[in-house]
């Protein structure tokens, strides 16, 4: 667990576009379009002294909701130049694999002044902050000079929007994209407004033709309304831009979307209500096709059993419509990059997959047809010992090191997670004609290819090793230790017919008393609480059977359970539902105290476990250590089948008090941290479908039963009652 974390933390390394990757989608380098958030805009950051001012929301630059470029809002400068100085700094962004960039050489942001002359406005400076990995402390400032933003006024017009171009040669060499951007007063005293917007390293060679968007439809549901197009395949396209009417006559600019979607979901709040909508192409040069024909929804009151399917089916659609197309695989996240899926993910999304035909959501010809083309891409995709890395490209199934050049061979954990939806897809395509029986025969011989025992490197019958790599072996030595979100590798690697360890390793290993395995545990949880694997003490006035601290992350709790019953599992501890149960009870409880007093966090609105946050990704617990305020949707949601009053709730707050943020292409984004005001621009593949599995559980324990009829499953469970301990 504790080294999945610190890996996924360690931070990309920013990268111009480079042949290598060619294929890689290049975005905009954009520090700024639109704030998900009203209120103030988190990366950025106001400081003046007295004799200067900048309008700032503790602290923060203001986002401004009525007047913009790009709806729905800009950043306001507000200020005044005296005898003192201020400064407004805006940080680039980084999102997880959005790492590969257009080419630029210029800085552009369009700006309207609403007062005073134009040598009022600011001085620029561009800079490269960067900071160390774990601590974040800056090793290194550089900053270039003083720019005169007035010097690259081209229109005096000041009554509308103007684009400000300026070269990045004007602020100096830099090796590498700038990170930060600081405005700050000019020498001319005196006050002023400006809004600005979609500030950004401005691509180079962007020629093309517009074309107007085509085939759109719209699809209404409570409170929000889907658009959908035709998919954008042209280089030209910025964005999709939205209009929205209440008459069919006055149409608002609402909101733009990103031609790598062809959905956008308008969330409006409110039910039983007409809407019209129309929507045009914005060219990279910022022109404008025409609008299309509008198009009318009527949203309306959604019972508890339609709420859940709407819930289930957009986080589905993740899997479905956001797939890899070669492999037909899931991505690690959305937006990230488009041709790296992650192997783990994947394994959820065939769960998915499996609920999204039970739902009517696709065919189950249309889901076979997906299956025949994940299990022909697995056959063919690099594999170590039978086990998968934990992230390939899917155009050729090469691994792909992203988490560094150690992590480039097999990882059993993800293997695992993989084999959990193979497996329940095993027994869900079950007819006699050739293509379903196609698909069992492949995943058979995927499952028997997979040398469970190899991993088991010291071959002591002791623990499962998490990776090892053709050439750097057993560098990352990383022993699996309970308990944690692996239960599922030890109870795979027990089952398998052709390649399985012994099953005393589940004692000796997995549930191990040994010195390293307590250190193991204290060191992760910092406490001694679960420290010899069982825990028995009582938080917020609930027993914990097994865990580390109280209990962990939440996704301990989901990802070995998604097909793997934890009523059907039991040890001498305890049985498993009833243990993740209480964990998901504890986080609860602690959500429901917010002992933090975080905003936000409540008793509808809980679930601390794994996600994306304010400071990159992190595994939030239920203590004042780990709690930062991050509250990620699918902690609650993937914990239906254990508190089902609980998650309804915390799904209902979530999606009419908080949608407007928080819902969109494929449900609810991966997490929001109000006290931050920060909101996480991306949806994440590990994430999204326990949302869809786990619902189904509880509604009809669907997943669970598939994946409980393979033999071998049974087998090992009776193995593992049967144990002498
Ligand atoms: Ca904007």
């Amino acid at each position: 667990m504790k080294h999945k974390i610190i890996l996924k933390a360690i931070a990309l390394i920013l990268t111009f576009s480079s042949g290598m990757q060619a294929q890689e989608r290049e975005y905009d380098y954009m520090f700024f379009e639109n704030s998900a958030l009203s209120g103030n805009y988190f990366f950025s950051s106001v400081k003046y002294n007295e004799g200067a001012y900048v309008k700032n929301i503790a602290n923060k630059l203001p986002v401004n909701d009525k007047t913009f470029f790009t709806p729905p809002n800009s950043l306001e400068l507000d200020y005044t130049n005296g005898s003192g100085t201020w400064t407004s700094t805006i940080d680039f962004e980084r999102i997880r694999g959005n790492d590969y960039f257009k080419k630029s050489n210029s800085l552009s942001f369009w700006m309207m002044t609403e007062n005073g002359k134009d040598e009022l406005l600011p001085m620029l400076q561009i800079g490269l902050v960067e900071k160390e990995r774990k601590t974040k402390k800056i090793v290194s400032h550089k900053q270039s000079g003083k720019v005169e933003i007035s010097k690259y006024i081209t229109s005096t017009d000041i009554k509308g929007w103007r684009q400000i171009i300026i070269p990045l040669k004007a602020f100096g060499a830099f090796e590498v994209y700038p990170n930060q951007l600081v405005f700050s007063n000019s020498a001319i005293k005196g006050e002023k407004r400006v809004f600005i917007d979609q500030i950004e390293l401005l691509p180079e060679d962007v020629d093309g033709k517009l074309d107007a968007p085509q085939n759109i439809s719209v699809k209404a549901y409570e409170r929000h309304v889907d658009l959908m197009w035709k998919p954008v395949d042209n280089a030209f396209v910025k964005y999709i831009k939205i209009y929205r009417s209440e008459d069919n006559k006055t149409f608002v600019p609402i909101g733009i979307q990103r031609p790598y979607f062809h959905r956008y979901t308008d969330f409006t709040g409110q039910p039983d209500k007409t809407y019209y909508y129309k929507i045009s192409h914005v060219a990279m040069d910022y022109s404008e096709t025409s609008v299309s024909a509008s198009h009318k929804a009527t949203s309306y009151h959604m019972s508890d059993e339609q709420l859940l399917d709407m819930v289930q089916e957009a986080s589905f659609r993740y899997y479905w419509e956001g797939a890899e197309t070669n492999s037909g695989l899931a991505l690690e996240n959305i937006p990230g990059r488009k041709n790296m899926i992650a192997t783990g993910a994947s394994g959820f999304g065939i769960m998915a997959i499996i609920v999204g035909v039970e739902r009517g959501f696709i065919s189950r010809e249309q889901a076979v047809e997906r299956m025949l083309t994940i299990t022909s891409f697995l056959e063919q995709c690099d594999k170590f010992h039978g086990a998968v890395s934990h992230f390939m490209d899917g155009t050729n199934g090469k691994v792909e090191p992203f988490f560094g050049d150690k992590d480039n061979g097999g990882d059993l954990v993800e293997t695992s997670f993989l084999f959990q939806g193979l497996l329940a897809a095993r027994q869900y395509f079950d007819k006699k004609d050739s293509e379903e029986r196609q698909i069992r025969e492949t995943i058979s011989s995927l499952w028997e290819a997979v040398e469970w025992d190899w991993y088991d490197r010291e071959k002591e019958n002791k623990y499962l090793t998490w990776h090892w790599s053709p050439d750097k072996e057993w560098l990352i030595n990383h022993k699996l230790i309970g308990w944690n979100e692996t239960m599922i590798t030890y109870l795979l690697a027990m089952a398998s017919p052709t390649h399985p360890i012994s099953s005393s390793m589940y004692y000796n290993g997995w549930a191990s008393q040994e010195e390293l395995a307590v250190k193991y545990r204290k060191d992760w949880g910092k406490t001694d609480d679960g420290s010899f694997y069982s825990n028995d003490n009582y938080y917020h006035g609930i027993k914990l059977p097994v865990g580390v601290s109280n209990g962990g992350p939440l996704f301990f709790i989901h990802y070995s359970y998604l097909g793997l019953d934890p009523n059907g599992v039991t040890d001498k501890y305890t049985n498993y539902f009833e243990n993740n149960r209480n964990i998901a009870l504890i986080n609860w409880r602690y959500c429901s105290e917010n002992p933090m007093n975080h905003k936000g966090m409540s008793h509808s609105f809980w679930g601390l476990t794994a996600s994306d946050g304010p400071w990159g990704y992190n595994a939030i617990e239920p203590t004042r250590e780990r709690d930062n305020g991050t509250l990620a949707p699918t902690g609650a949601l993937a914990s239906f089948p254990y508190t089902p009053e609980q998650s309804m709730a915390a799904l209902k707050n979530m999606y009419r008090n908080h949608g407007q943020y928080l819902w969109g292409e494929y449900g609810f984004k991966d997490a929001v941290n109000l006290q931050e005001n920060w909101m996480a621009k991306i949806y994440m593949g590990l994430n999204q479908a326990p949302v869809t599995i786990m619902i189904e559980n509880y509604r009809t324990g669907l997943i669970w039963k598939l994946f409980m009829q393979n033999k071998e499953i049974s087998e090992a469970l009776t193995k593992l009652k049967d144990l002498k301990h």
